[in-house]
């Protein structure tokens, strides 16, 4: 069966409506209800949960099972993105979507939920074959993920989760993310005046350079990251600073790694800290999200692998470096992917997307909801 024609103007109009609604991180409510309100439009009707998050399930037509999809994107956007001005330009018979480059676009996410929605109302109105499906639309997922930490162990009730949420040609399917961990140093040393008695002082922003400079940074080894991002302290230039924090993250897909980084800093401040009288520390850690690797013979992975092949897609599976909502999916009991939502750019002044690439989306969305209905999952 081949797909239904995908009306690019109106689904052009839905990604430019959605761009312009002010949606930060924390922020969404006007952008949630613009969504409530085309959902409602089309007889459906959506739930908001403790987080924020906007939640719809649809029955399955010309389905044989009974099996729950769910697509999802973030309604967040990151900043600057009050007041979007989207700018479309026509290029070599395609259109190219970008900002006025003072703020962001917001194609990460609206162009994934654009042709989300598009595709649905399409199914719909052409009753065309689909399973279940669960829309999970997030809050705050830019700054923490933090509205799939929120969703109920019931809105996780489902067997496969497609976010779309990733830069890229369509057909990219992210099935392997990093564990990210932040991390925080408290160097401390002892305060004095530095004119007149520096010898008594003991210097806290000297020992977190020594221990910085025993840090592995940077690409560790190939599935492993670690960065500084911020070293701060001192008071005054006449004064031996007393506190010095270091506040970093590490990032990795191998777990015995991850937690062989960690020791390594343990390890460097206990050393550092030896060989500098009066200075002690604190190191604490907290786990943001954890990684996941989902096989590629999951039932759910090879209905999106026989999908992608109906629309003319090369599949190619890709390891990301990035979290996303999905990290919270898998390490909560729904196996999941991410897949590209075809923006470039994302978070800079230069964020674009095309709209061939938000067609050929719909269409690989209308191959997939057929797939999944007739293939168990
Ligand atoms: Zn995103």
């Amino acid at each position: 069966m081949s797909t239904v024609r995908v009306d690019g103007e109106r689904l052009l109009q839905t990604f430019l409506e959605m761009v312009r609604i002010d949606s930060p991180s924390g922020d969404e409510a006007a952008f949630r209800a613009y969504l409530m309100e085309r959902l409602t439009a089309e007889g459906l009707s959506g739930v908001i949960d403790a987080g924020g998050n906007l939640i719809v399930d649809l029955p399955a037509q010309h389905c044989a099972h009974d099996a729950i999809l769910v697509f999802s994107g973030h309604m967040d956007v990151v900043p600057p993105c009050h007041n979007i001005q989207p700018i479309v330009q026509d290029v070599d018979g395609d259109r190219i979507i970008t900002s006025d480059n003072t703020t962001v676009l917001g194609a990460d996410d609206k162009a994934g939920l654009a042709p989300i929605l598009e595709t649905v109302f399409l199914c719909l109105q052409h009753q065309l074959p689909m399973p279940r499906l669960r829309l999970i639309f997030t809050t705050r997922e830019e700054t923490s993920l933090g509205g799939a930490k929120e969703l109920s162990d019931e809105s996780l009730q489902a067997q496969f989760a497609i976010t779309l949420d990733h830069t890229g040609r369509q057909g990219v399917i992210i099935n392997q993310a990093p564990t990210y961990i932040e991390f925080e140093i408290t160097c401390r040393g002892k305060s004095v005046h530095a004119g007149i008695m520096p010898e008594q002082g003991v210097n806290a922003i000297v020992f977190a350079s020594q221990v910085i400079e025993g840090l592995h940074l940077g690409r560790v080894d190939e599935q492993t990251t670690c960065n500084i991002g911020f070293l701060t302290g001192g008071k005054a230039t006449n004064i031996v600073p007393d506190l010095a924090t270091i506040r970093g993250e590490l990032r990795g897909h191998n777990p015995q790694t991850l937690q062989a980084e960690l020791a390594h800093i343990e390890q460097t401040l206990a050393e550092v800290s030896a060989i500098m009288p009066g200075t002690s520390y604190a190191f604490t850690h907290f786990t943001q999200f954890e990684g996941y690797h989902l096989d590629e013979q999951h039932p759910g992975v090879q209905n999106l692998l026989s999908a992608a092949r109906k629309t003319g897609l090369e599949p190619q599976f890709i390891r990301t470096n990035g979290g996303s909502d999905n990290n919270v999916f898998v390490k909560r009991g729904l196996p999941g992917v991410v897949l590209s939502a075809g923006y470039m750019e994302p978070h800079s002044l230069k964020e674009r997307v095309r709209l061939s690439e938000m067609t050929l989306c719909c269409q690989f969305l209308q191959n997939i909801l057929e797939t999944f209905a007739h293939e168990p999952f």
